[in-house]
């Protein structure tokens, strides 16, 4: 070990979340080192270089709102960003930010274990670098711990193996190649289509049908930037006050208290819009099972209209869980694709993958030889890249040990036992239901205002009390309990994950909602956290 270094703020990844953190901070006149394990910036943007890989949430929304100088000089190109543009962007703010000083790449962080008598926390890195910070801010991103199932025999597989959130910087060349692409969520539903037009054979391995809406991607043109721009402020307001943190509010009325062709043209509206949003044609979608029955009946008409086989369409529409339920998946002809003669679907619920050998995958039915195997099988969500961090607060108790039934916390920001360290984005909060990028933003800003707070009345130490940490549980509970989204094996569940605790990891009140009860906690003193003064 290293002598250390002595910080204000360690800030853990350089994602959109940890690249704001560090603004942030140092616009505080904190001291703040960003520690990342990649080699550059740009956290799941980095990483995800997939095919077809790019947002959801339309990209004039999925961008920094912190600095209007940045929204104004930059300009988006398309309404759904490719993943290289949200890259080039992130470098260029880093740039423009003079952030890279401050940034230790190829640094992963592996410890971070707090001193009771000072309440500092020591975080260590893969070099054995220790540096010391009053507070350390988890930006270690929802999205960040990509899983790959433990096949039987897949190390003895002799072709190649990718996975979506792992992707090879130089891209791959899948001509004359024979594939199986497991896993068809929506990283799997973005690639599809892009790699059965350049694949011999595509063999797709479907779990779980899912539900997908074409993402209806266009190029935006000169007029549309310039509106966007003219009205940020605006468009900006309303995504923080809202369901999901983009600039849509969406409608009063409930799916029956319309008429049948009223309905109808509303799901024909927001089909013809395309993207996420179909999910929020009408509010009670997702908690009324009558009225998801109404939304699903008509995502799947537009379905089968498209594919050609109809047992084909027989598996690819999902009979196991409400529409929405699961992260709703956006494509560009991924039902179409299952048309192409070069196209199979294999049901591994049908007939499970028994294991991989050198020339290709055994399932309890047939062997087929392969050149390639794609994994995109998603992601230990929310807790897992936590999980390998050996983290350890008061009384010597490990962070794991404390979320060995699921993740515990107050407002998703704090956990007591853990003082000063905050989690941005992670369980807890609404996190992967809302707009990410203003989410990172809203929960910095809290936790700046937090430290600034601290510092100006003597305090050295905040920290969720065991009251507010069960309260807040309980209320993620209710919560969900209201709505059709335990009804899905989903990753908000951790059910993707064998041996996870089966708890719902987020909070679904809304975004809006959301952002309120923070603030009313900071405005009541830090209602729910003990302020500590030094011993
Ligand atoms: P990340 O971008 O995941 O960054 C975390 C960083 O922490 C990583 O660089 C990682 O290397 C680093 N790190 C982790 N552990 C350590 C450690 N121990 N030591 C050092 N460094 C560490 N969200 C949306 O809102 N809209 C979208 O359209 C959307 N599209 C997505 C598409 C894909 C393919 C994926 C995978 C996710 C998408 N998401 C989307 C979610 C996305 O993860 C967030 O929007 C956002 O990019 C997360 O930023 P972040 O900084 O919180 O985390
Ligand atoms: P995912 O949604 O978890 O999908 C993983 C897929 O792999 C599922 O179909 C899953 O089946 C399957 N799978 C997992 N283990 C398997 C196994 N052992 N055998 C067979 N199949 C297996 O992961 P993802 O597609 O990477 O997406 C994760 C999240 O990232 C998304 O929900 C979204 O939030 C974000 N994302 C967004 C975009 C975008 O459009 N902007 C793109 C990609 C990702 P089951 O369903 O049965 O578990």
């Amino acid at each position: 070990m290293t002598a250390a270094e002595e910080l204000d703020v360690v800030v853990v990844g350089a994602g959109f979340a940890g690249l704001y953190a560090l603004y942030k901070f140092r616009g505080l006149g904190l001291s703040v080192r960003v520690f990342e394990a990649a080699p550059e910036v740009g956290g799941t943007w980095y990483f995800n270089r997939y095919p077809g890989a790019r947002c959801d949430v339309e990209s004039v929304d999925y961008s920094y709102s912190f600095s209007d100088e940045l929204q104004q000089e930059w300009t988006w190109t398309e309404k759904y960003a490719t993943q290289a543009e949200i890259l080039a962007y992130l470098n260029w703010v880093a740039d423009k930010l003079d952030l890279r000083r401050d940034i230790s790449f190829q640094s992963r962080v592996t410890s971070a274990v707090l001193d009771e008598d000072t309440l500092r926390w020591s975080v260590v890195t893969e070099d054995a670098t220790v540096t010391t910070a009053r507070f350390v801010v988890m930006a270690t991103g929802a999205l960040s711990a990509a899983i790959t199932p433990a096949f039987d025999g897949l190390d003895s597989f002799g072709g190649a193996i990718y996975h979506t959130a792992h992707w090879p910087h130089g891209g791959v060349d899948f001509t004359g190649k024979r594939v199986a692409v497991i896993g068809t969520g929506s990283s799997g539903i973005q690639s599809i289509p892009i790699l059965a037009e350049q694949a011999e054979h595509l063999y797709v391995f479907q779990r779980t049908a899912n539900y997908s809406i074409p993402a209806g991607n266009t190029p935006l043109t000169a007029e549309q930037v310039a509106e966007v721009k003219a009205t940020y402020a605006e468009r900006r307001r309303v995504s923080f006050r809202s369901g999901g943190g983009s600039p849509y509010l969406g409608t009063t009325k409930r799916t029956m208290e319309v008429s049948p062709q009223e309905r109808r043209e509303a799901f024909e509206k927001r089909w013809r819009l395309g993207g996420v949003l179909f999910s929020k044609t009408f509010p009670d979608q997702l908690t009324d099972q009558a009225a998801n029955d109404e939304a699903r009946k008509f995502w799947e008409e537009k379905v089968r209209a498209v594919i050609d086989d109809a047992g084909v369409a027989e598996l690819l529409i999902p009979d196991d869980h409400p529409i929405g339920t699961k992260r709703i998946c956006t494509d560009s002809n991924y039902f179409q694709t299952f048309n192409r003669p070069n196209v199979t679907l294999i049901s591994v619920r049908r007939t499970p993958i028994v294991s991989v050998d050198v020339t290709g995958i055994n399932t309890t039915e047939t062997h087929l030889d392969l050149d390639a195997i794609v994994f995109a099988t998603g992601f230990d969500a929310l807790t897992g890249s936590l999980g390998k961090i050996d983290i350890v607060g008061r009384g010597g108790e490990r962070l794991s040990d404390d979320w060995a039934d699921g993740p515990r916390s107050y407002l998703g920001l704090g956990d007591d036992g853990f003082p000063n360290l905050f989690v941005v984005t992670g369980p807890g909060a609404p996190a992967v239901l809302a707009n990410m990028v203003l989410h990172a933003e809203s929960h910095v800003d809290w936790i700046a205002e937090a430290i600034g707070y601290l510092d100006a009345h003597g305090y050295v130490g905040i920290e969720a009390t065991p009251e507010a940490v069960e309260n807040w549980l309980a209320e993620l509970n209710q919560r969900a309990a209201t709505t059709l989204f335990p009804k899905a094996n989903s990753w908000y569940l951790g059910a993707n994950v064998p041996g996870k605790p089966r708890v719902f990891l987020l909070f679904i009140g809304g975004f809006g909602a959301y952002n309120d009860i923070c603030a009313e906690v900071a405005a009541a003193g830090y209602r729910g956290f003990e302020l500590i003064k030094a011993r």
